[in-house]
């Protein structure tokens, strides 16, 4: 079945892809498999030296590809760029660390000597999300190809362009046939990969996914990955810097048309601080604009499709039914195109669908509270996990903060950081598992023990 993409800013026609039925899915796993025998005893540095090459191809390939990642998902041009270097980046890092990161380690048992060893688990069943569609599928396949593992991809069936061309990028560099394998579709074709004899399924993707997928998986006790939604806290506190603040909050609520799964989405504002945090708030986000994604002075695109802005829009308007506030935006802009004005909502509450849910989409619920105990606590009650920050001039303060926060990764006075040398993921409803840094490599490997 042909399937066409859709240019979420003018809902026009930008090509065409084929969904993989079972029997591709099938296909793609056992050429994996059998890729697996030789891939996975192939030396480390001969593996390092040949996915080298994909970053040299990529760099070739920076203009084209941030185009078409901004036509098939909308975001600016600027950040499909972004995207694209940071890919560079966390390749860098993969390159240059993993051969370290998967040593055997000695152990000194008292009279004799352990060994562990970081051994190819098998196939990898990689799933991937639209909203990064080059970065994510990269930091899920370097990694695995590097530990010796073989790889079936399924990108984001609303990125489906952009990965053919990914998947075109490791066919330049001479990987053995198998190695990395590329099926197209979206629940149905994912629900497959999961059924199939892979040995591992990493998804980033929302949380009700991630639920099915480890249903499914559990059949075969595949171990997963799951990087699934979040709902991140900012938290300012009286002594915060405002003016350093109010900017990232915009930038971290309104950065890919706020489609990021650790987007700064609830700012919980201590009283002392609050009005003056929603005027800046306010104003610097009014200046925003939101357009053609293509053109360089565009702050904002559509969103990814109209599902997506058409459940950014009711989750709005149920919360403004029974009390928010709307302080800015609150409409959709533009008459073609899936765009949504910047919002900003106030008076929010924990019956209100802008706090229980994940707001994927340029809109932040601002709530003012006593105290940071009193922000700990609301983050806490979240049924999710993944990230928060902590904005305050007193650092020992925002360490004991830190502490207390049950979620994978707290910034303070600043937010939105990934670095390829710090394990990102979540906890409860934000998933499990990690990626990037070496805790990302050992879940991609059999770590065994030789006695
Ligand atoms: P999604 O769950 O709809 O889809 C993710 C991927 O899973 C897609 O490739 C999709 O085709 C596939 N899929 C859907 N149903 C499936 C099933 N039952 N079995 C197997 N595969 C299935 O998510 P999305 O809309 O693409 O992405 C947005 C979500 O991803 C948000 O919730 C966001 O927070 C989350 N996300 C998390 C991270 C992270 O690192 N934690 C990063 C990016 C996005």
């Amino acid at each position: 079945m042909k399937v066409n993409a859709i240019n979420p800013a003018t809902e026009e026609t930008i090509g065409e892809w084929e969904v993989s039925d079972n029997s591709a899915v099938k296909g793609a796993v056992k050429k994996a498999q059998s890729a697996f025998e030789t891939w996975s005893r192939t030396d480390i540095s001969e593996r390092i030296g040949i996915l080298g090459k994909a970053s040299v191809e990529l760099k070739k390939d920076k203009s084209e590809l941030s185009t078409l990642i901004t036509k098939e998902m909308g975001k600016p041009i600027s950040e499909s760029e972004g995207e694209v270097e940071a890919t560079l980046g966390d390749m860098a890092w993969f390159l240059e660390n993993g051969k370290k990161s998967l040593e055997d380690e000695m152990v000194d048992l008292g009279g004799s000597r352990g060994r562990i060893a970081f051994e190819p688990l098998g196939v990898v069943g990689a799933i991937s999300p639209w909203n990064f569609p080059l970065n994510n599928p990269f930091y899920k396949i370097m990694p695995a190809l590097i530990s010796g593992d073989t790889v079936v991809w399924k990108p984001s069936e609303l990125t489906s362009l952009v990965g053919i061309r990914i998947y075109e990028i490791f066919n330049r560099i001479g990987l053995p046939e198998g190695v990395l394998n590329i099926v197209l579709g979206g629940e149905e074709t994912g629900k497959a990969l999961v059924a199939s004899k892979v040995d591992l399924v990493s998804l980033t993707g929302s949380t009700a996914t991630g639920r099915d997928v480890m249903r499914r998986a559990s059949k075969g006790l595949k171990k997963v990955v799951l990087e699934l939604g979040g709902n991140d806290s900012f938290i300012v506190l009286n002594d915060a810097d405002l003016d350093t603040t109010v900017k990232r909050a915009v930038r971290g609520r309104f950065y890919n048309c706020g489609q990021v799964c650790s987007a700064d989405k609830l700012f919980y504002v201590e009283e002392g601080i609050y009005d003056e945090f929603v005027r800046g708030f306010k104003e610097i986000t009014e200046t925003l604009k939101v357009g053609d994604p293509l053109d360089r002075s565009t702050d904002i695109g559509p969103l990814v499709s109209r599902e997506q802005r058409d459940t950014l829009e009711s989750q709005v308007n149920d919360s403004v039914e029974i009390g928010a506030k709307v302080l800015v935006g609150g409409k959709r802009s533009g008459s073609r195109g899936y765009f949504y004005q910047p919002t900003i909502l106030t008076g929010v509450t924990k019956r209100m669908r802008a706090l229980r849910e994940e707001t994927f989409g340029p809109v932040a619920s601002v709530i003012s509270v006593k105290n940071a105990k009193q922000a700990v606590k609301m983050t806490n009650e979240s049924p999710y996990g993944l990230a928060a920050s902590v904005w305050t001039k007193d650092e020992n303060k925002a360490r004991d903060i830190a502490k207390l926060l049950n979620v994978g990764t707290v910034w303070i006075n600043k937010s939105g950081e990934f670095r390829a040398e710090m394990p990102w993921g979540g906890i409860k409803d934000s998933g499990m598992g990690r990626e990037f840094s070496r805790y990302g490599f050992l879940e991609l490997v059999n770590i065994k023990s030789i006695l």
